[in-house]
């Protein structure tokens, strides 16, 4: 088993005034009150919100099968939306977007709400309907979040795929989820230059029996075909006459793709009612947002971070989101920081490798700023180390004057944090946290038997909560597989190790799957993708340490008879990934080698290529062919 290597005896603590200030004092009362009556607990912070008939259950819990709010009718936009629009939050900003040239624009919820019914009645006149699945591939911009909010209006569901995906990984997703409808950008901006979406959707989709596909334009203006529509002109021609469709609490939401260890990516389902009270309870507890707040993630609606803490935990809440498309270091490293000037930035929701971004440019580029409104930065996505979370408590947070910096585990599937550091609790570099209210978290070995403190293991969650995902698209028996892997656990496929404390070390993944930036990615996919090279036989790719992204790609191939290994062959090979699954997922290095390592069963030996790269002992490898 796993031991977790990386002992520190330091600890960070918040500044005495912040903990005071704490929404969530009580945090070990209140992690004690979640589990002994998860049905009081959660019915209470559910009951703050509208619901157009009352739910009879909180939970329905057959394993492995949850169901929350059970007999419940909302909509999360009604919450999300209409409950400020007709109140006292109406002419509160809702979302202050920037864009890298310094751009902005500022909605209220007045106005969100216009645009968002508009857009939906818009969506309704081209046939869209509650239950209808339409795929939103946009650049990180106002209309990307009015395309989400208009279909969960509807009661459609929508599938936001990240806007940098290749040709292969949009078309699967278009197809696993069956839309008829897609939402694009031609053009997302990043680095000063704009990038080229619409030959990619165009690719994606040829062939494909869609109804429409919504053209959101910014610059050049192509002619559309006949099933395409203009976003601005169905935008502007729409009368704001959409009410939120009252749906089942059970009523999908959304499904976002992401990876597993084997086969193609999963469709992650989330449903409106958990994930409302989870999602916002959290913005809450955890992220300690205030009424006044101004909160940035700094994240993207490709991602659960964003569907979660860009639009709709925010939102809920009745805060100001802030949102920035493009590059965090351009026009300059400090880009990020003058925007928390600028708008008075109160909580930032980041990413380790951005907080290793900055690290590398140096603390000039934010001590130029007036960063005196910042007093939480929280951090998810892949292990905050040790030294990325000094730095951010010394140059951000004024020594840790100023404010704390909050490490928090969570997934796709998971919607919101299940393991962090909450502002009351000492932060321990190298571990996420403890387990957040609700959350019944251990580190447990292949029976699900819980491994003795100080050990490593995989971690298991032993119960479900609201905002946990409540099936995979179209595959109900891969989502049974999480609850089923160890026994009587949802198993998070992560490794991981706890302390005498609960305080759990996430480790890495224990499959097969990369952490790019943070970005799950298959091993399987980009294997996949490759093959689809005519000069490749047969490849493996691994992850290998890199200082900013965390782990980069790297790819071993065997090629075919007759092809020869060359620079043009390793570029070409690149450009196949970069095509079929997009930036993220393109390896930084290819090797070319005459045969893999496999077991006796066949199936590749990537820990052993692991091992080798980085000099490691390969451990146990009895059980391979040569
Ligand atoms: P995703 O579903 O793409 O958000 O990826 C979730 C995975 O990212 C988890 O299973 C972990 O492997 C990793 N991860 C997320 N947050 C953390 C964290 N705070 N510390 C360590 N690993 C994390």
């Amino acid at each position: 088993m796993v031991e977790h290597v990386l002992h520190s005896n330091e600890v960070f603590h918040a500044p005495a005034w912040l903990k005071e200030q704490a929404n969530l004092h009580d945090f070990e009362g209140e992690v004690a009150r979640s589990l002994a009556n998860p049905d009081a607990f959660w019915g209470a912070w559910a009951d703050r919100f509208e619901w157009s008939r009352p739910w009879n259950e909180v939970l329905e819990w057959k394993y492995p099968d949850h169901r929350w709010f059970v007999g419940g009718e909302t909509n999360i936009v009604a919450n999300a939306l209409d409950r400020h629009a007709d109140g006292p939050n109406r002419n509160k900003l809702a979302l202050i977007w920037i864009g890298e040239d310094g751009n902005e624009r500022k909605v209220t919820y007045g106005e969100l709400r216009r645009l968002v019914s508009k857009f939906a009645s818009g969506l309704r006149s081209l046939g869209v309907q509650k239950g209808d699945r339409v795929l939103i591939y946009m650049p990180l911009t106002l209309e990307g979040v009015i395309s989400m909010l208009a279909c969960a209006r509807l009661g459609a569901i929508h599938s936001v795929v990240y806007a940098g995906m290749g040709v292969g990984a949009l078309r699967d997703r278009i197809l696993d989820a069956g839309a008829k409808i897609v939402i694009a950008g031609n053009m997302s901006i990043r680095r000063g230059k704009s990038v080229d979406l619409r030959s990619i959707v165009e690719q994606a989709t040829e062939d494909l029996p869609l109804r429409h596909v919504i053209w959101f334009q910014r610059g050049v203006q192509s002619e559309l075909r006949p099933r395409d529509v203009d976003f601005l002109e169905l935008l502007d021609k729409s009368k704001p006459d959409v009410t939120p469709e009252p749906v089942d609490a059970d009523h999908p939401l959304y499904i976002l793709y992401t990876s597993g260890s084997t086969g193609k990516p999963k469709g992650v389902v989330h449903v409106h009612g958990g994930y409302m009270v989870g999602v916002s309870y959290h913005l809450r507890h955890f992220y300690d947002v205030k009424d006044n707040d101004v909160f940035w993630a700094t994240s993207d609606i490709g991602w659960v971070v964003g569907h979660s803490y860009i639009v709709y935990g925010p939102l809920l809440e009745g805060v100001t989101s802030v949102f920035r498309e493009g590059s965090p270091d351009w026009p300059d490293p400090g880009a990020i920081w003058s925007c928390v000037e600028k708008y008075g930035v109160n909580i930032m929701f980041t990413a380790p490798t951005a907080v290793r971004l900055f690290m590398k440019f140096g603390p000039d580029y934010v001590t130029k700023y007036d960063l005196s409104t910042l007093r939480l930065i929280a951090v998810a996505g892949e292990p905050l180390n040790p030294e990325a979370m000094r730095w951010a408590h010394k140059w951000l947070l004024d020594d840790g004057q100023r404010g704390f910096v909050a490490d928090n585990w969570w997934q796709t599937e998971l919607g919101a944090p299940a393991i962090g550091t909450p502002i009351v609790k000492p932060a321990i570099p190298g571990a996420a946290g403890v387990a957040l209210p609700g959350v019944e978290a251990e580190v447990v070995d292949e029976t699900g038997t819980a491994t003795p403190r100080g050990k490593g293991g995989l971690l298991a969650l032993k119960r479900p909560f609201p905002n946990m995902m409540r099936t995979i698209w179209g595959n109900h028996h891969r989502y049974e597989q999480y609850w089923t892997e160890i026994p009587g656990c949802y198993a998070a496929g992560d490794v991981a190790s706890w302390d005498e404390d609960g305080y759990i070390s996430v480790l890495g993944r224990s499959d097969d799957v990369l952490n790019v930036a943070g970005h799950r990615i298959g091993t399987a996919d980009v294997e996949s993708a490759m093959i689809t090279h005519p000069s490749i036989a047969e490849s493996a790719v691994i992850g290998v340490p890199d200082p900013i992204k965390g782990e980069a790609i790297k790819a071993f191939v065997v090629l075919r008879l007759g092809a020869e290994p060359s620079d043009e062959m390793k570029q070409s090979i690149i450009d196949v990934v970069r095509r079929e699954l997009g930036p993220i997922a393109t390896p930084s290095e290819v090797a070319f080698v005459d045969r893999l390592p496999k077991t006796r069963s066949g199936k590749i030996v990537r820990r052993l290529l692991k091992a080798q790269e980085l000099g490691k002992d390969p451990g146990d490898l009895s059980t391979l062919e040569d």
